[in-house]
Protein backbone atom coordinates (compact mmCIF):
# COMPACT_ATOMS: atom_id res chain seq x y z
CA UNK A 1 0.00 0.00 0.00
CA UNK A 2 0.84 3.42 -0.83
CA UNK A 3 2.51 5.67 1.99
CA UNK A 4 2.39 9.63 1.10
CA UNK A 5 4.84 11.65 2.80
CA UNK A 6 4.54 15.62 3.47
CA UNK A 7 6.19 17.83 0.68
CA UNK A 8 8.11 20.40 2.96
CA UNK A 9 11.05 22.66 1.28
CA UNK A 10 11.39 20.51 -2.07
CA UNK A 11 11.83 17.17 -0.18
CA UNK A 12 9.56 14.30 0.80
CA UNK A 13 9.50 13.56 4.30
CA UNK A 14 7.64 11.87 6.97
CA UNK A 15 5.40 13.66 9.81
CA UNK A 16 7.20 14.71 12.68
CA UNK A 17 5.73 11.93 14.74
CA UNK A 18 5.80 9.26 11.91
CA UNK A 19 1.36 9.37 12.27
CA UNK A 20 -0.28 8.44 9.62
CA UNK A 21 -3.93 8.19 8.50
CA UNK A 22 -5.90 6.25 5.64
CA UNK A 23 -7.32 7.09 3.10
CA UNK A 24 -11.12 5.35 2.56
CA UNK A 25 -12.39 5.03 -0.56
CA UNK A 26 -16.28 5.67 -0.74
CA UNK A 27 -16.84 2.75 -2.91
CA UNK A 28 -16.16 -0.50 -1.27
CA UNK A 29 -14.43 1.36 2.05
CA UNK A 30 -10.78 -0.04 0.99
CA UNK A 31 -7.54 1.58 2.04
CA UNK A 32 -6.61 3.18 -0.62
CA UNK A 33 -3.29 4.91 1.10
CA UNK A 34 -1.84 6.00 4.58
CA UNK A 35 -0.84 9.78 4.06
CA UNK A 36 1.48 11.32 6.89
CA UNK A 37 -0.39 13.22 9.20
CA UNK A 38 1.37 16.01 10.09
CA UNK A 39 2.09 18.17 13.68
CA UNK A 40 2.61 21.45 14.46
CA UNK A 41 6.45 20.52 14.26
CA UNK A 42 5.80 20.09 10.49
CA UNK A 43 3.81 23.27 10.46
CA UNK A 44 6.95 24.93 11.41
CA UNK A 45 9.48 23.58 9.12
CA UNK A 46 7.11 24.34 6.33
CA UNK A 47 6.07 27.91 7.34
CA UNK A 48 10.51 28.17 7.93
CA UNK A 49 11.08 26.93 4.20
CA UNK A 50 7.75 28.89 2.66
CA UNK A 51 9.22 32.40 4.47
CA UNK A 52 12.89 31.58 3.24
CA UNK A 53 11.82 31.13 -0.43
CA UNK A 54 9.90 34.12 -0.27
CA UNK A 55 12.84 36.45 -0.47
CA UNK A 56 13.78 34.95 -3.97
CA UNK A 57 10.75 33.75 -5.60
CA UNK A 58 9.08 37.12 -4.82
CA UNK A 59 11.70 38.71 -7.03
CA UNK A 60 11.74 35.81 -10.08
CA UNK A 61 10.24 38.03 -13.06
CA UNK A 62 6.74 37.08 -14.00
CA UNK A 63 7.65 35.22 -17.33
CA UNK A 64 9.27 32.92 -15.45
CA UNK A 65 6.04 32.24 -13.09
CA UNK A 66 3.93 31.88 -15.74
CA UNK A 67 6.71 29.36 -17.68
CA UNK A 68 6.70 27.21 -14.33
CA UNK A 69 2.99 27.75 -14.23
CA UNK A 70 2.16 26.36 -17.76
CA UNK A 71 5.03 23.55 -16.77
CA UNK A 72 2.57 22.49 -13.56
CA UNK A 73 -0.29 22.38 -15.78
CA UNK A 74 1.26 19.96 -18.59
CA UNK A 75 2.42 17.50 -16.17
CA UNK A 76 -0.97 17.85 -14.67
CA UNK A 77 -2.48 17.33 -18.51
CA UNK A 78 -0.05 14.18 -18.71
CA UNK A 79 -0.99 12.50 -16.05
CA UNK A 80 -4.93 13.46 -16.41
CA UNK A 81 -6.34 9.81 -16.45
CA UNK A 82 -4.14 8.89 -13.20
CA UNK A 83 -5.18 11.69 -11.62
CA UNK A 84 -9.17 11.08 -12.79
CA UNK A 85 -8.86 7.56 -11.34
CA UNK A 86 -7.57 8.88 -8.07
CA UNK A 87 -10.06 11.34 -7.68
CA UNK A 88 -12.97 8.65 -8.69
CA UNK A 89 -11.33 6.63 -6.06
CA UNK A 90 -11.32 9.17 -3.00
CA UNK A 91 -14.29 11.12 -3.72
CA UNK A 92 -16.57 8.32 -5.58
CA UNK A 93 -17.74 10.92 -8.49
CA UNK A 94 -18.89 9.24 -11.32
CA UNK A 95 -16.02 9.34 -13.90
CA UNK A 96 -17.65 11.27 -16.54
CA UNK A 97 -18.10 13.81 -14.59
CA UNK A 98 -14.76 13.92 -12.91
CA UNK A 99 -13.03 13.92 -16.35
CA UNK A 100 -15.25 16.89 -17.54
CA UNK A 101 -16.14 19.09 -14.45
CA UNK A 102 -13.01 17.87 -11.94
CA UNK A 103 -10.27 17.76 -14.31
CA UNK A 104 -10.79 19.62 -17.59
CA UNK A 105 -13.00 22.69 -16.42
CA UNK A 106 -10.50 23.50 -13.58
CA UNK A 107 -7.55 22.68 -16.16
CA UNK A 108 -8.92 25.07 -19.10
CA UNK A 109 -9.51 27.77 -16.48
CA UNK A 110 -6.32 28.03 -15.30
CA UNK A 111 -4.75 27.95 -18.85
CA UNK A 112 -7.11 30.68 -19.66
CA UNK A 113 -6.36 32.76 -16.71
CA UNK A 114 -2.58 32.47 -17.38
CA UNK A 115 -3.73 34.24 -21.17
CA UNK A 116 -5.52 36.64 -18.88
CA UNK A 117 -3.08 37.42 -16.90
CA UNK A 118 -0.93 38.17 -20.34
CA UNK A 119 0.91 42.02 -19.68
CA UNK A 120 -0.35 41.63 -16.35
CA UNK A 121 0.29 45.52 -14.72
CA UNK A 122 2.78 44.94 -10.76
CA UNK A 123 3.12 48.82 -11.06
CA UNK A 124 0.47 51.90 -11.98
CA UNK A 125 1.01 54.86 -12.39
CA UNK A 126 -1.01 57.74 -11.13
CA UNK A 127 -0.59 61.66 -10.22
CA UNK A 128 1.74 61.90 -7.73
CA UNK A 129 2.41 57.90 -6.91
CA UNK A 130 2.82 54.35 -8.31
CA UNK A 131 0.41 51.55 -6.84
CA UNK A 132 2.78 48.43 -6.33
CA UNK A 133 1.15 45.38 -6.10
CA UNK A 134 3.68 43.29 -3.86
CA UNK A 135 2.80 39.65 -2.83
CA UNK A 136 0.95 39.32 0.79
CA UNK A 137 4.15 36.68 2.00
CA UNK A 138 3.06 33.40 2.98
CA UNK A 139 0.00 31.84 2.19
CA UNK A 140 -2.01 28.84 4.24
CA UNK A 141 -4.66 27.06 1.84
CA UNK A 142 -6.92 25.10 3.45
CA UNK A 143 -9.02 22.96 1.12
CA UNK A 144 -12.29 20.69 1.34
CA UNK A 145 -12.69 17.31 -0.17
CA UNK A 146 -15.70 17.84 -2.71
CA UNK A 147 -13.94 19.40 -5.82
CA UNK A 148 -10.26 18.35 -4.89
CA UNK A 149 -8.03 19.04 -7.75
CA UNK A 150 -9.87 22.42 -8.27
CA UNK A 151 -10.53 23.89 -5.29
CA UNK A 152 -6.71 23.20 -4.22
CA UNK A 153 -4.91 24.65 -7.85
CA UNK A 154 -7.48 27.91 -7.78
CA UNK A 155 -5.69 28.93 -4.75
CA UNK A 156 -2.09 27.74 -5.17
CA UNK A 157 -1.60 28.56 -8.65
CA UNK A 158 -2.61 32.30 -8.87
CA UNK A 159 -0.68 32.74 -5.02
CA UNK A 160 1.97 31.53 -6.42
CA UNK A 161 2.16 33.58 -9.83
CA UNK A 162 1.49 36.74 -7.45
CA UNK A 163 5.26 35.70 -6.35
CA UNK A 164 3.61 34.25 -2.76
CA UNK A 165 5.02 31.41 -1.11
CA UNK A 166 2.14 28.43 -0.21
CA UNK A 167 1.23 26.05 2.23
CA UNK A 168 -1.52 23.64 1.13
CA UNK A 169 -3.44 21.79 4.06
CA UNK A 170 -5.63 19.50 1.54
CA UNK A 171 -8.91 17.72 3.43
CA UNK A 172 -8.00 14.38 5.03
CA UNK A 173 -10.41 12.59 2.98
CA UNK A 174 -9.18 13.05 -0.28
CA UNK A 175 -5.45 13.94 0.03
CA UNK A 176 -4.44 12.18 -2.90
CA UNK A 177 -5.72 14.28 -5.44
CA UNK A 178 -3.33 16.86 -3.05
CA UNK A 179 -0.04 14.70 -3.92
CA UNK A 180 -0.50 14.83 -7.42
CA UNK A 181 -0.14 18.98 -7.01
CA UNK A 182 3.14 18.58 -5.13
CA UNK A 183 4.40 16.06 -8.08
CA UNK A 184 3.21 18.46 -10.61
CA UNK A 185 5.15 21.25 -8.66
CA UNK A 186 8.09 19.04 -8.14
CA UNK A 187 8.27 18.19 -11.84
CA UNK A 188 7.67 21.61 -12.93
CA UNK A 189 10.85 22.52 -11.06
CA UNK A 190 9.42 25.10 -8.73
CA UNK A 191 12.46 26.55 -6.26
CA UNK A 192 12.75 24.62 -3.01
CA UNK A 193 10.24 25.96 -0.40
CA UNK A 194 7.78 27.87 -2.58
CA UNK A 195 5.04 25.06 -2.11
CA UNK A 196 4.78 22.99 0.90
CA UNK A 197 2.24 20.30 1.21
CA UNK A 198 0.71 19.21 4.80
CA UNK A 199 -1.52 16.46 5.15
CA UNK A 200 -3.42 16.20 8.20
CA UNK A 201 -6.46 16.89 10.67
CA UNK A 202 -7.51 20.45 10.38
CA UNK A 203 -9.04 20.39 14.12
CA UNK A 204 -5.31 19.96 15.33
CA UNK A 205 -3.03 22.14 12.21
CA UNK A 206 -5.86 24.85 11.95
CA UNK A 207 -4.72 27.28 15.26
CA UNK A 208 -1.24 26.73 13.72
CA UNK A 209 -1.93 27.76 10.78
CA UNK A 210 -4.69 30.73 11.64
CA UNK A 211 -1.76 31.85 14.82
CA UNK A 212 1.38 31.59 12.98
CA UNK A 213 3.10 34.64 13.03
CA UNK A 214 4.87 34.37 9.77
CA UNK A 215 2.10 33.15 7.94
CA UNK A 216 0.24 36.69 5.97
CA UNK A 217 -2.75 35.12 4.27
CA UNK A 218 -5.39 31.77 5.09
CA UNK A 219 -7.39 30.99 1.92
CA UNK A 220 -9.71 28.72 2.98
CA UNK A 221 -12.61 26.90 1.34
CA UNK A 222 -14.85 24.56 3.34
CA UNK A 223 -18.03 24.61 5.29
CA UNK A 224 -19.39 28.00 7.34
CA UNK A 225 -19.31 26.51 10.57
CA UNK A 226 -15.56 25.67 10.17
CA UNK A 227 -14.91 28.54 8.36
CA UNK A 228 -15.85 31.26 10.90
CA UNK A 229 -14.04 29.69 13.15
CA UNK A 230 -10.83 29.81 10.83
CA UNK A 231 -11.66 33.38 10.09
CA UNK A 232 -11.90 34.50 13.22
CA UNK A 233 -8.80 32.93 14.78
CA UNK A 234 -7.03 34.08 11.54
CA UNK A 235 -8.82 37.67 12.13
CA UNK A 236 -7.46 37.96 15.46
CA UNK A 237 -3.92 37.83 14.16
CA UNK A 238 -4.58 40.35 11.57
CA UNK A 239 -3.76 37.63 8.69
CA UNK A 240 -5.43 38.62 5.22
CA UNK A 241 -8.58 36.14 4.54
CA UNK A 242 -10.51 34.67 1.82
CA UNK A 243 -13.28 32.53 2.90
CA UNK A 244 -15.19 30.03 0.42
CA UNK A 245 -18.01 28.36 2.16
CA UNK A 246 -21.62 27.14 1.89
CA UNK A 247 -24.47 27.44 0.20
CA UNK A 248 -28.32 27.11 -0.32
CA UNK A 249 -29.24 28.72 -3.46
CA UNK A 250 -32.16 28.93 -5.54
CA UNK A 251 -33.10 28.85 -8.86
CA UNK A 252 -36.06 31.26 -10.02
CA UNK A 253 -38.51 29.99 -12.68
CA UNK A 254 -40.60 33.10 -14.22
CA UNK A 255 -43.44 32.90 -16.00
CA UNK A 256 -42.20 32.26 -20.00
CA UNK A 257 -39.16 30.50 -18.53
CA UNK A 258 -37.78 27.82 -21.14
CA UNK A 259 -38.32 24.83 -18.74
CA UNK A 260 -36.25 22.12 -20.00
CA UNK A 261 -33.11 24.69 -19.54
CA UNK A 262 -34.44 25.58 -15.83
CA UNK A 263 -35.11 21.98 -14.71
CA UNK A 264 -31.88 20.50 -17.24
CA UNK A 265 -29.51 22.92 -15.04
CA UNK A 266 -31.32 23.02 -12.05
CA UNK A 267 -31.11 18.92 -11.60
CA UNK A 268 -27.50 18.66 -12.95
CA UNK A 269 -26.34 20.88 -10.15
CA UNK A 270 -28.14 19.25 -7.44
CA UNK A 271 -27.58 15.57 -8.70
CA UNK A 272 -23.72 15.88 -10.57
CA UNK A 273 -21.34 15.12 -7.46
CA UNK A 274 -23.95 13.91 -5.71
CA UNK A 275 -25.25 17.18 -4.51
CA UNK A 276 -21.87 17.33 -2.65
CA UNK A 277 -21.18 20.92 -4.62
CA UNK A 278 -21.41 24.56 -2.97
CA UNK A 279 -23.05 26.04 -5.78
CA UNK A 280 -25.90 23.10 -6.48
CA UNK A 281 -29.33 25.27 -6.99
CA UNK A 282 -30.98 23.29 -4.37
CA UNK A 283 -34.16 25.65 -3.84
CA UNK A 284 -36.47 25.61 -7.17
CA UNK A 285 -38.76 28.33 -6.79
CA UNK A 286 -41.66 28.06 -8.86
CA UNK A 287 -44.80 29.77 -9.56
CA UNK A 288 -47.67 28.70 -8.26
CA UNK A 289 -49.95 27.89 -11.35
CA UNK A 290 -47.02 26.49 -12.67
CA UNK A 291 -46.24 24.01 -9.99
CA UNK A 292 -47.93 20.80 -10.98
CA UNK A 293 -45.98 21.07 -14.83
CA UNK A 294 -42.89 21.92 -12.69
CA UNK A 295 -43.34 18.34 -10.71
CA UNK A 296 -44.61 16.54 -14.02
CA UNK A 297 -41.50 17.59 -15.54
CA UNK A 298 -38.95 17.00 -12.69
CA UNK A 299 -40.44 13.46 -12.45
CA UNK A 300 -39.50 12.98 -15.86
CA UNK A 301 -36.08 14.19 -15.68
CA UNK A 302 -34.86 12.95 -12.32
CA UNK A 303 -34.57 9.57 -13.75
CA UNK A 304 -32.29 10.47 -16.51
CA UNK A 305 -29.81 10.43 -13.29
CA UNK A 306 -28.60 6.76 -12.94
CA UNK A 307 -26.54 5.66 -9.43
CA UNK A 308 -24.06 3.34 -9.66
CA UNK A 309 -20.45 2.40 -9.79
CA UNK A 310 -18.36 5.91 -10.58
CA UNK A 311 -15.92 3.74 -12.90
CA UNK A 312 -19.08 2.65 -15.17
CA UNK A 313 -19.63 5.47 -17.80
CA UNK A 314 -23.46 5.20 -18.13
CA UNK A 315 -23.41 6.09 -14.13
CA UNK A 316 -24.01 10.02 -13.75
CA UNK A 317 -24.02 9.66 -9.59
CA UNK A 318 -21.44 7.59 -7.74
CA UNK A 319 -21.67 7.44 -3.99
CA UNK A 320 -21.71 10.11 -1.41
CA UNK A 321 -18.39 10.75 0.51
CA UNK A 322 -18.53 9.09 3.40
CA UNK A 323 -20.81 7.75 5.95
CA UNK A 324 -21.37 10.72 7.91
CA UNK A 325 -22.96 12.16 5.00
CA UNK A 326 -25.24 9.84 4.38
CA UNK A 327 -26.34 10.08 7.68
CA UNK A 328 -26.98 13.50 7.11
CA UNK A 329 -28.93 13.30 3.94
CA UNK A 330 -30.90 10.50 6.49
CA UNK A 331 -31.38 12.84 8.63
CA UNK A 332 -32.60 15.97 6.63
CA UNK A 333 -35.25 13.58 4.55
CA UNK A 334 -36.52 13.04 8.20
CA UNK A 335 -36.24 16.58 9.08
CA UNK A 336 -38.35 17.47 5.92
CA UNK A 337 -40.87 14.84 6.38
CA UNK A 338 -41.82 16.09 10.14
CA UNK A 339 -41.74 19.58 8.91
CA UNK A 340 -44.37 18.76 6.66
CA UNK A 341 -42.71 18.66 3.12
CA UNK A 342 -44.15 16.11 0.80
CA UNK A 343 -41.36 13.90 -0.93
CA UNK A 344 -42.00 13.90 -4.66
CA UNK A 345 -39.41 12.22 -5.79
CA UNK A 346 -37.16 9.25 -3.52
CA UNK A 347 -36.62 8.02 -0.14
CA UNK A 348 -34.47 8.00 2.84
CA UNK A 349 -31.07 6.33 1.14
CA UNK A 350 -30.59 2.59 2.23
CA UNK A 351 -26.49 2.99 1.24
CA UNK A 352 -23.72 5.46 -0.06
CA UNK A 353 -25.19 5.41 -3.62
CA UNK A 354 -27.49 7.89 -2.53
CA UNK A 355 -30.55 8.75 -5.00
CA UNK A 356 -31.99 12.12 -6.19
CA UNK A 357 -34.38 12.90 -3.83
CA UNK A 358 -37.29 15.77 -4.77
CA UNK A 359 -39.57 17.55 -1.76
CA UNK A 360 -42.46 19.61 -2.81
CA UNK A 361 -44.50 21.50 -0.30
CA UNK A 362 -41.48 22.86 1.26
CA UNK A 363 -41.88 26.48 3.17
CA UNK A 364 -38.57 28.24 3.17
CA UNK A 365 -38.40 28.59 6.17
CA UNK A 366 -38.30 25.06 6.77
CA UNK A 367 -34.58 23.52 7.69
CA UNK A 368 -34.82 21.90 4.58
CA UNK A 369 -34.75 24.76 2.38
CA UNK A 370 -32.54 26.64 4.99
CA UNK A 371 -29.66 24.51 5.90
CA UNK A 372 -27.20 23.27 3.21
CA UNK A 373 -28.04 19.51 2.95
CA UNK A 374 -24.84 18.81 1.29
CA UNK A 375 -26.85 15.88 -1.29
CA UNK A 376 -28.55 15.36 -4.13
CA UNK A 377 -31.44 17.00 -2.43
CA UNK A 378 -34.05 19.40 -4.18
CA UNK A 379 -36.73 21.73 -2.21
CA UNK A 380 -39.76 23.08 -4.48
CA UNK A 381 -40.82 26.09 -3.33
CA UNK A 382 -43.83 28.04 -4.69
CA UNK A 383 -44.60 31.69 -4.68
CA UNK A 384 -47.41 33.77 -5.42
CA UNK A 385 -45.37 37.00 -7.68
CA UNK A 386 -42.09 38.13 -8.37
CA UNK A 387 -41.82 40.08 -5.35
CA UNK A 388 -42.37 37.02 -3.39
CA UNK A 389 -39.50 35.15 -4.86
CA UNK A 390 -37.01 37.42 -4.94
CA UNK A 391 -37.32 37.71 -1.17
CA UNK A 392 -37.73 33.83 -0.76
CA UNK A 393 -34.14 33.96 -3.15
CA UNK A 394 -33.03 36.32 -0.59
CA UNK A 395 -34.41 35.06 2.72
CA UNK A 396 -31.04 32.86 3.61
CA UNK A 397 -28.16 33.29 5.29
CA UNK A 398 -26.52 32.10 2.34
CA UNK A 399 -25.46 33.58 -0.72
CA UNK A 400 -23.27 31.88 -2.98
CA UNK A 401 -24.90 30.99 -6.34
CA UNK A 402 -28.11 31.38 -8.19
CA UNK A 403 -30.17 31.45 -11.50
CA UNK A 404 -33.32 32.84 -12.95
CA UNK A 405 -35.19 31.59 -16.04
CA UNK A 406 -37.73 34.09 -18.10
CA UNK A 407 -38.06 36.59 -20.49
CA UNK A 408 -34.42 38.12 -20.54
CA UNK A 409 -35.45 41.07 -19.38
CA UNK A 410 -37.13 40.82 -16.74
CA UNK A 411 -34.97 37.65 -15.43
CA UNK A 412 -32.18 40.61 -15.90
CA UNK A 413 -34.14 42.68 -13.43
CA UNK A 414 -34.69 39.75 -10.88
CA UNK A 415 -30.94 38.94 -11.10
CA UNK A 416 -29.65 41.82 -10.26
CA UNK A 417 -32.30 42.28 -6.79
CA UNK A 418 -30.48 38.81 -5.32
CA UNK A 419 -27.82 38.97 -3.05
CA UNK A 420 -25.48 36.33 -4.86
CA UNK A 421 -21.74 35.78 -5.61
CA UNK A 422 -22.96 34.37 -8.82
CA UNK A 423 -26.56 34.30 -11.00
CA UNK A 424 -27.05 32.21 -13.99
CA UNK A 425 -29.58 34.02 -16.25
CA UNK A 426 -31.06 31.89 -18.81
CA UNK A 427 -28.14 30.05 -19.46
CA UNK A 428 -26.89 26.20 -17.99
CA UNK A 429 -23.30 26.59 -19.03
CA UNK A 430 -20.44 27.95 -17.24
CA UNK A 431 -17.64 30.28 -18.34
CA UNK A 432 -13.82 30.14 -17.13
CA UNK A 433 -12.53 32.90 -14.60
CA UNK A 434 -16.03 34.33 -13.99
CA UNK A 435 -14.95 35.33 -10.32
CA UNK A 436 -16.85 33.64 -7.66
CA UNK A 437 -17.64 33.58 -4.04
CA UNK A 438 -20.17 34.51 -1.41
CA UNK A 439 -22.57 37.26 0.13
CA UNK A 440 -23.55 36.28 3.86
CA UNK A 441 -22.22 33.44 5.16
CA UNK A 442 -21.12 32.26 2.28
CA UNK A 443 -17.66 33.88 2.49
CA UNK A 444 -15.60 36.39 1.87
CA UNK A 445 -13.83 38.04 -1.03
CA UNK A 446 -13.25 36.25 -4.51
CA UNK A 447 -11.46 33.41 -6.41
CA UNK A 448 -10.83 32.88 -10.32
CA UNK A 449 -10.54 35.27 -13.01
CA UNK A 450 -8.16 38.55 -12.36
CA UNK A 451 -10.42 39.44 -9.17
CA UNK A 452 -9.03 36.57 -7.71
CA UNK A 453 -5.84 37.09 -8.45
CA UNK A 454 -5.76 40.16 -7.35
CA UNK A 455 -6.64 38.45 -3.42
CA UNK A 456 -2.79 37.49 -3.12
CA UNK A 457 -1.81 40.63 -3.71
CA UNK A 458 -0.70 43.70 -0.82
CA UNK A 459 -1.11 47.08 -2.62
CA UNK A 460 1.42 49.94 -1.54
CA UNK A 461 1.52 53.06 -2.53
CA UNK A 462 4.63 54.93 -3.71
CA UNK A 463 3.83 58.38 -3.50
CA UNK A 464 6.29 60.31 -5.81
CA UNK A 465 7.03 64.26 -5.87
CA UNK A 466 5.04 65.95 -8.41
CA UNK A 467 6.43 67.89 -11.73
P1 LIG B 1 -14.88 21.46 6.23
O1 LIG B 1 -15.16 22.84 6.68
O2 LIG B 1 -15.25 20.35 7.12
O3 LIG B 1 -13.31 21.28 5.93
C1 LIG B 1 -12.63 22.12 5.02
C2 LIG B 1 -11.14 22.08 5.36
O4 LIG B 1 -10.95 22.66 6.65
C3 LIG B 1 -10.54 20.68 5.42
O5 LIG B 1 -9.22 20.70 4.90
C4 LIG B 1 -10.50 20.40 6.91
O6 LIG B 1 -9.50 19.47 7.28
C5 LIG B 1 -10.15 21.78 7.44
N1 LIG B 1 -10.50 22.00 8.86
C6 LIG B 1 -11.37 21.33 9.64
N2 LIG B 1 -11.37 21.86 10.87
C7 LIG B 1 -10.50 22.89 10.87
C8 LIG B 1 -10.07 23.84 11.84
N3 LIG B 1 -10.54 23.83 13.09
N4 LIG B 1 -9.17 24.77 11.46
C9 LIG B 1 -8.69 24.81 10.21
N5 LIG B 1 -9.06 23.94 9.25
C10 LIG B 1 -9.95 22.99 9.58
O7 LIG B 1 -15.57 21.31 4.79
P2 LIG B 1 -15.66 20.02 3.87
O8 LIG B 1 -16.62 19.07 4.48
O9 LIG B 1 -14.29 19.54 3.54
O10 LIG B 1 -16.26 20.64 2.53
C11 LIG B 1 -17.61 20.85 2.31
C12 LIG B 1 -17.98 22.30 2.55
O11 LIG B 1 -17.19 23.13 1.72
C13 LIG B 1 -19.41 22.60 2.17
O12 LIG B 1 -19.99 23.43 3.15
C14 LIG B 1 -19.30 23.35 0.85
O13 LIG B 1 -20.36 24.24 0.58
C15 LIG B 1 -18.01 24.09 1.05
N6 LIG B 1 -17.41 24.47 -0.24
C16 LIG B 1 -17.44 25.78 -0.60
C17 LIG B 1 -16.93 26.16 -1.83
C18 LIG B 1 -16.93 27.60 -2.28
O14 LIG B 1 -16.21 27.91 -3.22
N7 LIG B 1 -17.69 28.47 -1.67
C19 LIG B 1 -16.37 25.19 -2.67
C20 LIG B 1 -16.34 23.87 -2.26
C21 LIG B 1 -16.86 23.52 -1.02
Amino acid sequence: MNKEKLYIDGDYVDSAKGRTIAVVSPINQEILAQVADATKKDVELAVLAAKNSQRVWKNVPFLEKIQLASKFLDYLKEHRDEIVKTMVEELGSAITFTESTQFDFYIRELEDLLELLDGFEFIESFRGYDMVKDPVGVVACITPWNYPLGQITKKILPALLMGNSVILKPSTQTPLTAHWVAKAIDAAGYPRGVFNLLTGKGSRLGDCLTTHPDINMVTFTGSTEVGTKVAASAMTHMKRVTMELGGKSASIILEGADLDLALDKTLDTVCYNSGQTCSALTRLLVPEKMKHQVEQMLLEKVENYKVGHPFNRDVQMGPVQSFSQLEKIRNYIAIGLDEGAKLLYGESPKDMKVKPVIFTNVKNNMKIAQDEIFGPVLCVISYRDTDEAISLANDSEYGLSGAVFGEQEEATAVARELKTGNIFVNTASKTTNVPFGGFKYSGVGRENGIEGVLEFVELKALINPLD
